[in-house]
């Protein structure tokens, strides 16, 4: 019987041989890296990523399709499928990996924030909506730069590798993709600087000192840290770079 996708485990499937391909030089592998791949699907790509010789581990929450990828697991020795939720699983000791997947839209934020806030992923190559896409790699001032634009960017260095219209997957979505390749760098970012930007964009429409005083920041020493580093007392989150906050969280 023919495959039947769930919508509601954004089961939209790959199978364009030079964009699978694509992917997986997009995330430069080597015979040397291990690679965690969320939501394996029928395996189109987790094969590609077992090409390069990366030991793979590759996640997939939905049991029915154990049918596709336990026979790939017995072909191709560098790979291992761990059925499950990636969500509620814990890595195993696998040291220094990088990420690599088409993810399941529903979930794409919190599978971001894991890898960026893992200190043992070194690299995201990721197919995301286009519009997460344009979050991620947005300047500051403009209506898509927040809190992941700021995340990703100070976890390390962030672009749009490819642009993958709807048609490409099956079934096709409702919107347009793009593969995100995020290098990260070697210091991970800290947690003071983690929960300033959270509070500076919890509120979208309130100044960036409302923000931080409705999270608990004292007043007055924002207020300071801002005429320190010549900022406008009324501004907005959306107005200072990544590099800015990490500044401000210094600061403070
Ligand atoms: N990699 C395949 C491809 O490119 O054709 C499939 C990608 S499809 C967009 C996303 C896959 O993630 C689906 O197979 C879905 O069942 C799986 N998935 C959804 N939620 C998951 C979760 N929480 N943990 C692991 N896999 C999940």
């Amino acid at each position: 019987m023919a495959f039947r996708h769930s919508h509601s485990l954004g089961q939209n499937f790959l199978s364009d041989g030079n964009l699978l391909s694509a992917i997986a030089a997009d995330a430069g592998l080597t015979a040397d890296d291990s690679v965690v791949e969320v939501g394996a699907g029928m395996g189109a790509l987790t094969v590609r990523l077992a090409e390069t010789g990366a030991r793979v581990f590759a996640y997939e929450i939905d049991a029915r399709l154990e049918e596709y990828l336990r026979p790939l697991e017995r072909a191709h020795a560098n790979v291992t499928v761990i059925f499950g939720d990636f969500m509620k699983s814990e890595l195993p000791d696998i040291g220094q990996y990088k990420a690599v997947a088409n993810l399941p839209y529903y979930i794409t934020t919190p599978v971001l924030f894991r890898f960026l806030d893992d200190p043992r992923c070194r690299s995201v190559t990721v197919m995301v909506q286009l519009e997460v896409a344009e979050r991620m790699t947005a300047p500051p001032g403009g209506k898509e730069y927040g809190a992941l634009s700021v995340a990703a960017q100070l976890a390390g260095s962030v672009c749009i590798t490819r642009r993958v219209g709807r048609h490409m997957f099956v079934p096709p979505p409702n919107v347009d993709s793009a593969v995100v390749h995020l290098e990260k760098n070697d210091t991970p970012v800290e947690d003071d600087v983690k929960r300033l930007v959270r509070a500076a964009f919890s509120m979208r429409r309130k100044t960036l000192v409302n923000c931080l005083t409705g999270a608990g920041y004292e007043k007055a020493a924002v207020l300071a840290a801002l005429s320190d580093m010549r900022l406008d007392a009324s501004v907005r989150g959306e107005r200072l770079s990544p590099a800015q906050f990490a500044e401000l969280a210094a600061r403070l």
